[in-house]
């Protein structure tokens, strides 16, 4: 590809703080740098405490077994998400419940949770898609209101708002992803945000091989030993070192990525207003953190053409999930086509644009112009299509 979905990017100091690492010597964990990386986001988005993980997908498996799941209890997630989500549940046998999503965010539909709860329910799963914000109102509300724990999977959600609460600090626990498709990356990296202080020990211990390790390094007791399940969720201290340049940089990378956002947004938007196609929606109260990029497309075969078209001109453009549900797996647990009508529907419509900071406006100028020319080229709604030539220059 030309120009590809995704590229990551150095942001400044990488180089220098892995090399300063190297020069120092220990390489394990939870040394400077992942301190520092921990405490920048404690105080940025106000979380009780940050854990660092070698990926998102640990930090949901730590979740799950924070939730004291067992064989047989539920738990209510959208359909429309990574198998990670999943998966944190399931290993330890409970039941994935799942609800089906808003088409405006793609989000959990709020008002579907109730009808799912049973009293096998244990937790709810907050997907934040494209880091825009579920309802945090009426989850919250709802895991109170039922007694469920509520859980964030924020893997695209660092830095992004919900009127003025950050993603990831709303639930008893959040997982971040710092994956290198995400918005601020190491490659791989993660981290479980525990903002319920009365989980916070048997995390650090679930974390450090099931030992209160971490409790003996910070000299609360003389010696550590085997007290609980666990397993390593820790990242090494080469991987702090690269993401704190990354975290360092956070309010800078975003701005890039609003520019990209906005200027698809700024050329794009008659086609919308013509109804050939429909832009992310984005709630009043959520600031996001522009991490995707999708347009919906009137059809899944529009989509599916639009997409084929794209890549033959090396433009990366890529659909997202296949449903959970519709998965082969997911259809262990009972489900067929048809059950989540809006996830089905949604899944196969849309499709993701490259967004990330290198990409350049004559590169984004290039994507445009192809989306256009396809749509002119299928004769997509052709008088509208007309009037879009005669009065916007496509
Ligand atoms: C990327 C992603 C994950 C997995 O993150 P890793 O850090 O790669 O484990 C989980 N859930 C969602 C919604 C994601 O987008």
């Amino acid at each position: 590809m030309k120009i590809p979905f995704n590229k990551s990017s150095l942001t400044g100091h990488e180089m220098e703080y892995m090399a300063a690492l190297l020069r120092k010597g220990d390489l394990s964990s939870d040394g400077e740098f992942s301190q520092k990386c921990t405490a920048l986001l404690e105080q940025k988005y106000s979380i009780h405490r940050v854990l660092l993980t070698p990926s998102c997908t640990s930090a949901l498996e730590m979740a799950g077994m924070l939730c004291d799941l067992r064989p047989g209890d539920e738990v209510i997630l959208p359909s429309y998400t990574f198998p990670s989500t999943a998966n944190a549940i399931v290993r330890l046998g409970a039941i994935p419940v799942f609800v089906d999503i808003r088409p405006d965010t793609l989000n959990i539909d709020e008002d579907l949770i109730e009808v799912a709860i049973t009293d096998r329910t244990k937790a709810i799963i907050a997907v934040h898609y494209a880091g825009v914000s579920c309802n945090m109102d009426r989850l919250v509300a709802l895991a109170r209101k039922y007694e469920l724990t509520l859980l964030e999977d924020a893997a695209q959600g660092v830095n992004a708002f919900t009127d003025n609460q950050a993603l990831g600090s709303i639930g008893a626990l959040g997982a971040y992803s710092f994956h290198s498709t995400k918005n601020y990356g190491c490659g791989e990296g993660g981290a479980l945000c525990v903002n319920s202080p009365a989980l916070v020990e048997r995390a650090e211990i679930i974390r450090e091989k099931g030992t209160n390790r971490t409790k003996f390094l910070r000299g609360d007791i003389d010696r550590y030993s085997w007290v609980d399940i666990g397993s390593s969720y820790v990242p090494s201290e080469i991987v702090s070192a690269f993401l704190l340049a990354q975290l360092e940089t956070i309010e800078s990378t975003t701005q890039k990525r609003k520019t990209i956002f906005e200027f698809y947004n700024y050329h794009l938007n008659h086609l919308q207003d013509y109804g050939l196609m429909r832009l992310p929606f984005i709630p009043r109260n959520c600031r996001t953190n522009y991490h995707l990029y999708y347009l919906l497309l009137p059809t899944a075969e529009l989509r599916t053409e639009l997409m084929t078209y794209l890549n033959e001109m090396e433009i990366g453009a890529t659909s997202h999930y296949v449903p959970l549900h519709t998965s082969p797996m997911g259809r262990t647990f009972g489900y067929e086509t048809g059950d989540l009508p809006v996830t089905e529907d949604l899944s196969k419509r849309l499709l993701r644009l490259p967004i990330y900071p290198n990409l350049s406006e004559p590169e984004q100028m290039k994507i445009i112009s192809e989306i256009k020319s396809f749509m002119l080229q299928r004769q997509v709604l052709k008088t509208q299509a007309n009037v879009i030539v005669r009065g916007r220059e496509l």
